[in-house]
């Protein structure tokens, strides 16, 4: 064993189950070990290295504000965050932002924005949120209350009380849980821990009416569908439709930590001084990143995620022991008759490197993968599952 797993062995807490690599360096979308072995990183971390491994350009954007100012608190303006707020508003049609650190605090500030939208408007007694059976909307105690899924929710009770579980793509079982308490909706346009699975139209077109009739506010997490990932800026994008709230993080940081919760007309000044805050978020170096990420990310790059995408999907569908194929753009599920886990540790040894969700095989590519090696890699997967 290497010093490095030895030391992780000894003294990092063991929450993660890790693979047995380490990874030292990386190339656009390889990664490579401490002897110097090449892996096609199908997973980009999850979904966050948007423009793949040491993109000269994000590089550029983030040492420059690093030389700059590192960090000054929210107490005084800097000139990345303003941007890039600037920014999310115009190509989304959201009113203002609010910055953070993470998924889950992205999450965490839609809650507590809905919340007070409803006080304020309706009083203490709206604070229901429904989310959907086998959601995942982070580790925090409150967004952990928001995921539906019980596995999660195993030994750290009590949870936050206000989360109300509907059944996924049943439109019936959503009208039957709206009542007067209910403030808001938050669901993921594809679901991406439960499995990688897309909303249907008719089941998000029924949320909106629904939100409509009843004064409830729509909560797009977007933390892993969003900044390209489908094939459009944000997954919502291709429903037609516009969330009162979108959260967002991973890929928008391009590997830095960053989150961020976009605002909508109705709940645009709802929190105010002393609310809600951050002591990093919006960090100045993260900001400028995210900036540089955000303008590289335009419709000819869309087009090139969706047709890789319909190129990956045609690939797997009804290749051997593949049972389906469920996502969009770079964001993919396969269900197979194999062992998610045991798959990907065999993919790991032949150099592909690929994420699980529930027990499919999930793809998260980075955006800038080439078409040639999204066959090899692709080729390297059915190998493993024909076998
Ligand atoms: C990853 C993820 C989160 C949590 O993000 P963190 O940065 O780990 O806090 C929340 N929602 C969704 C949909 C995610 O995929």
């Amino acid at each position: 064993m290497n010093e490095t797993k030895e030391l992780d062995q000894t003294y990092l807490a063991a929450t993660y189950a890790r693979f047995d690599l380490e990874i030292t360096h990386g190339q656009g979308a390889t990664a490579y070990d401490e002897a110097g072995k090449a892996y096609l990183d199908f997973g980009a971390g999850i979904g966050v290295n948007a423009l793949g491994y040491s993109d000269k350009g994000w590089q550029a954007a983030v040492t420059a504000q690093l030389a700059k100012v590192q960090h000054t608190s929210n107490l005084y303006y800097t000139a990345p965050q303003a941007h890039l707020a600037q920014a999310l508003c115009q190509r989304t049609g959201m009113k203002k932002v609010f910055f953070s650190n993470s998924g889950a605090e992205a999450n965490e500030c839609a809650i507590k924005a809905a919340r007070k939208y409803a006080f304020d408007k309706y009083g203490p007694e709206r604070n229901v949120i429904l989310t959907l059976v086998n959601s995942f909307h982070g580790r925090t105690l409150a967004t952990l209350s928001a995921t539906g899924q019980d596995s999660f929710h195993q030994y750290f009770g009590p949870l936050v009380p206000g989360f109300r579980y509907v059944e996924a793509n049943n439109p019936q079982a959503l009208e039957a849980a709206v009542d007067d308490n209910v403030c808001a909706i938050l669901f993921e346009p594809i679901q991406g821990e439960g499995g990688v699975t897309p909303l249907t139209k008719e089941f998000v077109d029924k949320l909106f009416a629904l939100a409509a009739e009843h004064d409830i506010l729509t909560i797009a997490d977007e933390v892993q569908t969003g900044n390209g990932r489908t094939g459009t800026l944000y997954a919502y994008m291709h429903y037609g439709v516009l969330p009162d709230i979108v959260s967002t993080a991973k890929g928008l940081g391009g590997g830095l930590p960053f989150g961020a919760t976009l605002l909508g007309n109705k709940v645009k000044d709802t929190l105010t001084a002393g609310n809600h805050g951050s002591t990093f978020g919006g960090n100045p170096v993260c900001a400028a990143g995210a900036l540089y990420i955000l303008s590289q990310l335009n419709e000819p790059l869309f087009e090139q995620v969706r047709q890789k995408g319909a190129w990956l999907k045609a690939s797997l569908e009804g290749s051997p022991n593949v049972i389906s194929v469920t996502g969009m753009g770079l964001m993919w599920g396969i269900e197979t008759t194999k062992d998610a886990k045991e798959v990907a540790a065999q993919c790991l040894n032949k150099g592909l490197i690929v994420l699980t969700a529930k027990n499919k095989i999930r793809l998260l590519p980075p955006l800038c993968i080439s078409q040639t090696e999204l066959e090899q890699g692709i080729n390297q997967l059915k190998e493993v599952l024909a076998k």
